[in-house]
């Protein structure tokens, strides 16, 4: 093993928009330091502190190194190590066990994003596909914001995001860009510099505020009644760009007329909480800009009516022409996807029967209901659902199920881990191969293996591959490596990919892919309009649905810590010292009122559970609003659950999505 120091290419693998690029310094088949890769053309060799030291996640003591077998109850964590054949030789005894009694449908994957890579992220769908195993909806992220952005711009290009750099008005919409979106905000503050206003429109006042002028704060789920309101006070101060409005955008006289009417800025007012004046007084900043750019974040869309509010938002910069000037327009996520052929990777040609689709925000349910058949074997990879998963207490619940045989492949020990009865060490992303994408710029970016698989462990791709043979499948799919089903997505002659520097991707270089010409004005609908009016759609035009929340007095907003990643990084002491403790923020004259104080523990509760906090009283929050930064595993909580033991299984209106911030509670001291 080479033990000079060398230093190679990777890319950060986490759910995160940015998808640095990274510089891994290796020797003797370690990693001993990560840093950000200068050229990388979009986050140029800064990282965020998550990952400065990815070296303690991928050489952390706690990772797991060999497949372990249960010996304890569940949830017990008490398992003895066994070898990967004993580890594939028992799972194929009790999957021919399960299929010959229940049927394959009663075997359920349950996956999301805890690698980006495009291969080993979403590979297993061709294993499970070929077993006629049930389908997961993976519709826990951003389902209804994507939905409510393409019922108005369908697969339209988002714009470039350093383009926010030449925008005078930049309007940050339930975004923390701080923990979110780092990389985004030097393009932020290079507008600033300019003369750019920034606002920030919040449910409370978030980090994010420090690079903001104006912190406009409006109540929980009222964000879409907003768009509407700003668009009733555009039409009324005569600020409709009526050339762009004529050329390209479909249905504006029918919004006109039939919908913008009941949002006048008073009854807006009293759904948002924001003065009159205010509303009209943001619709005149708003119209008047020269290129005013809305960054979009997700909150807004994990409520009840969450696609609904974004189509009301993403039609703003329609109205004002925004997307006709350079800065101007809207950023809801850079879509890249279509820029790899997924069937050569998901292989939905190996389903034999179209088999059910359980949708992964309502696994509690799922694993409770017995029939149809019910789901007697879980494979759960690169996620974590005991507490990532809504309504915490039904997924422990089924989790606990004696008859249900769930296999976890897994970097650590997490709190789905404990519960499963063979648990199988996973690949860092510095062991594995892949290819990624960004949801927050146009670059790809190939990476290889930089050091050896650590311990016993193996890639997504290389265990699926293992089953595939003890299975019997005989396709030569699964003889393929990872390298080979990369090098099959960059061959493709009519992929975007066709045309990028290949020779310099290979080389492991970050990659931007090629925008057309005129691309902000040029509407991929099938109208080839921007679609305020969509036929297609139930509800024609866009409106204002209430929210749905719970019978308890305070919002309950869970958003993103600077030190974790959903429950990715929990493994890493130095990032849990840095976050301290579960806080929750209260506003002062709530805390008053309810005769709680600072530091003291309290129990935020409703009819799905209880999670215990310590209390932060700032008025950062407003009155009838409480937030809790991250995600911690339940070991690290003050008490048995963490925070979603407090959200639902509800779905969004349309696209069938999580509705984490639809969630209300009453706190008590504990
Ligand atoms: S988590 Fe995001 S900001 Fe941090 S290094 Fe990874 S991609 Fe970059």
């Amino acid at each position: 093993m080479n033990s000079e120091v060398e230093v190679k290419r990777s890319v950060c693998p986490y759910d995160c928009p940015d998808a640095c690029g990274l510089l891994v310094e290796t020797a003797a088949g370690k990693v001993i330091k990560v840093m950000g890769d200068p050229d990388h053309p979009y986050t140029k060799g800064t990282l965020c502190p998550k990952m400065t030291h990815y070296e303690k996640t991928v050489h952390s003591p706690e990772r797991l190194i060999q497949p372990l077998l249960r010996i304890g109850p569940k949830g017990t964590g008490d398992f003895k190590e066994i070898s990967w054949e004993e580890a594939v030789r028992h799972i194929k005894a009790r999957w021919q066990k399960i299929i010959a009694e229940y049927g394959a449908e009663s075997i359920l994957p349950y996956s999301y994003a805890g690698t980006m890579g495009v291969v080993q992220r979403n590979i297993g769908e061709a294993f499970f596909h070929r077993l006629g195993a049930s389908r997961l909806a993976r519709t826990i992220c951003s389902s209804a914001k994507g939905y409510g952005w393409s019922t108005v711009m369908g697969s339209s290009l988002a714009p470039h995001p350093q383009e926010v750099a030449a925008s005078d008005l930049i309007i940050l919409w339930g975004t923390n860009v701080l923990a979110t979106n780092i990389h985004f905000l030097y393009y932020v503050r290079e507008a600033k510099r300019k003369g750019a206003i920034v606002w920030l429109i919040e449910t409370y006042q978030s980090p994010a505020a420090q690079v903001a002028d104006e912190v406009i704060i409006v109540r929980p789920g009222s964000d879409g009644a907003l768009a509407l309101g700003l668009m009733n006070a555009l039409v009324s101060n005569k600020l409709v760009d009526e050339e762009f409005v004529a050329k390209f955008v479909q249905g504006f006289e029918e919004l006109k007329a039939e919908v913008l009417p009941e949002y006048s800025p008073e009854t807006v007012s009293e759904i948002t909480g924001l003065a009159a004046a205010r509303i009209e007084e943001m619709a005149k900043v708003y119209g008047k800009a020269k290129a005013p750019f809305i960054v979009m974040g997700s909150g807004m869309s994990r409520y009840g009516n969450g696609a609904m509010t974004v189509r009301a938002i993403t039609c703003l910069p329609a109205v004002v022409g925004a997307w006709a000037k350079v800065g101007g327009g809207l950023l809801s996520s850079v879509g890249t996807a279509s820029a790899f052929d997924m069937k050569t990777i998901t292989r939905e040609d190996f389903i034999k029967e179209p088999t059910r689709i359980v949708n992964m925000n309502q696994l509690g349910n799922a694993l409770q209901d017995m029939n149809n058949p019910p789901i007697m074997s879980m494979y759960v990879y690169h996620s974590n659902p005991a507490v990532v998963a809504p309504d915490q207490n039904a997924v422990l619940k089924g989790l606990m199920r004696e008859d249900l045989f769930t296999i976890v492949h897994e970097r650590f020990m997490t709190d789905t881990a404990r519960y499963a009865d063979l648990v199988l060490p996973a690949t860092s992303s510095l062991e594995h191969s892949d290819i990624y994408r960004s949801y927050g710029h146009y670059c790809v970016q190939q990476a290889y293996p930089v050091i050896p698989a650590v311990g016993e462990s193996k890639s997504n791709w290389d265990v699926f591959k293992l089953l595939a043979d003890v299975m019997g499948f005989e396709e030569d799919f699964f003889s393929m490596a990872a390298d080979e089903i990369i090098q099959q997505l960059l061959d493709d002659p009519k992929s975007w990919l066709a045309s990028i520097d290949k020779e310099k991707l290979q080389r492991g270089l970050a990659v931007e892919l090629p925008l057309p010409p005129k691309y902000k004005t040029t509407y991929k609908t099938p109208s080839g309009k921007i679609e305020i009016f969509n036929p297609r759609e139930v509800d024609t035009l866009p409106k204002y649905n209430k929210s749905h929340g719970d019978d308890a007095p305070f919002w309950f907003m869970n958003v993103p810590g600077l030190y974790s990643l959903n429950s990715s990084f929990n493994e890493r002491p130095d990032l849990l010292d840095k976050r301290k403790a579960m806080y929750l923020m209260m506003n002062p004259s709530d805390a008053d009122q309810k005769g709680l104080l600072e530091k003291q523990e309290v129990v935020a509760f409703n009819e799905r559970g209880e999670v215990t906090f310590i209390l932060q009283i700032t008025p950062a929050v407003p009155s009838g609003v409480v937030v809790a930064e991250g995600i911690f595993g339940i070991r690290n909580t003050l008490g048995q659950s963490s925070v979603n033991a407090l959200t639902s299984q509800r779905l969004t209106d349309r696209a069938a999505a999580s509705t984490f911030y639809d969630t209300k509670v009453d706190v008590r001291p504990k």
